[in-house]
């Protein structure tokens, strides 16, 4: 079985040659968008370190450590364990990690430690894992993935390799989606909606919830285009309180408001779910009151990671909308 990437081309063969120069660097964090394929590179940079017999730079997908991987079953690649309503690592979690990491590994003489997802991961938890990856022993293998590099404190980056994951293009997306089985329609409305990103494509056709949050983005925008402050109130109120979902649909919610501002700045490069949505956003709101939105947006975003009711927040960041448009 062989890895087979579209997009982030050039990485991929960094990553290679870095392995094969016995050049890896302990630590990477793969940062992008959701569905870009961090967690895909997480693997194949697995195998790359890991394979028994790679053929020229490259994993040879035959071998017990490329299946092992393949399958998520190797013993020495542990996926660090979530906890918390938003799925955070736990300080206990980190500290678990820190003496599990000067026990051997138990087939080959690696062990690589994933965490995925990192999102705003606590500072108590990184601080915690800042000094076994300022010096690890010598087996061991650091893989985050995140959003961004602001989900890190700049002493965690600073000892990490990062690289930027990317979408392709949505002619590279279509060839993989094709590949996938799925029909042609299935593509079209996927690729018009995620554009260049694979995972999120293949989220959409498979995952009915993913296809209910981009209806629901498009009420979302519909009732701001027409001022409709009840519309928009009922349309976050049915998000309920899992602060995860709320947090996806405010994010894809302030794609749509930042591809309104890439348009109205005379430029086309849409990465929200709403096209036409986005070019009719920017015939009722100003340049400001685009920035506007998407600073409520983003305030309401990180207020859901505190304590506070979520329909509290919302209910805000509603109003908050509702003066910036009628201003
Ligand atoms: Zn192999």
């Amino acid at each position: 079985m062989k890895f087979r990437f579209y997009g982030n081309s050039q990485l991929v063969s960094l990553l290679e040659k870095m392995t094969a120069n016995n050049k890896a660097a302990k630590t990477v964090l793969f940062f992008g968008e959701k569905g870009t394929g961090r967690k895909t590179l997480a693997e194949y940079y697995c195998s790359l370190l890991m394979c028994e017999n790679p053929i020229e730079s490259k994993p040879c997908g035959e071998c017990k450590a490329c299946k092992n991987i393949a399958n998520h079953v190797h013993p020495d690649i542990i996926y660090a364990e979530t906890s918390g309503k938003l799925g955070g690592y736990s300080v206990d979690t980190a500290k678990r990690i820190c003496s599990d990491a000067f026990i051997k590994p138990n087939n080959g003489d690696k062990k690589i430690y994933i965490f995925a997802d990192c999102h705003s991961m606590d500072v108590r938890t990184q601080n915690t894992l800042l000094k076994i990856i300022e010096e690890p022993p010598e087996h061991v293998f650091f893989i985050f993935t995140s959003n961004s590099k602001n989900d890190f404190l700049p002493t965690i980056i600073s000892r990490c390799s990062s690289f930027g994951v990317s979408d392709c293009s949505e002619e590279e997306c279509r060839t993989a989606l094709a590949e996938k089985g799925y029909t042609s329609e299935q593509i079209d409305s996927a690729v018009k909606s995620f554009h260049g990103n694979i995972g999120m494509c293949i989220s959409f056709i498979e995952d009915e919830k993913l296809r209910n949050s981009v209806e629901l983005t498009k009420t979302l925008v519909n009732s701001i285009i027409s001022n409709d402050e009840y519309n928009l109130c009922a349309a976050l109120y049915s998000l309920g309180k899992e602060r995860n979902s709320i947090r996806e649909a405010l994010a894809m919610l302030d794609r749509q408001i930042r591809d309104c501002a890439v348009i109205l700045s005379g430029k086309k490069d849409n990465i929200g779910c709403y096209p036409e949505g986005a070019y009719r956003l920017a015939d009722v709101l100003t340049a400001s009151q685009s920035i506007k939105i998407h600073n409520a947006i983003n305030s309401a975003w990180h207020a859901v990671e505190t304590n506070a009711n979520t329909a509290v927040i919302l209910s805000a960041l509603c109003a908050e909308i509702a003066s910036v448009c009628c201003a």
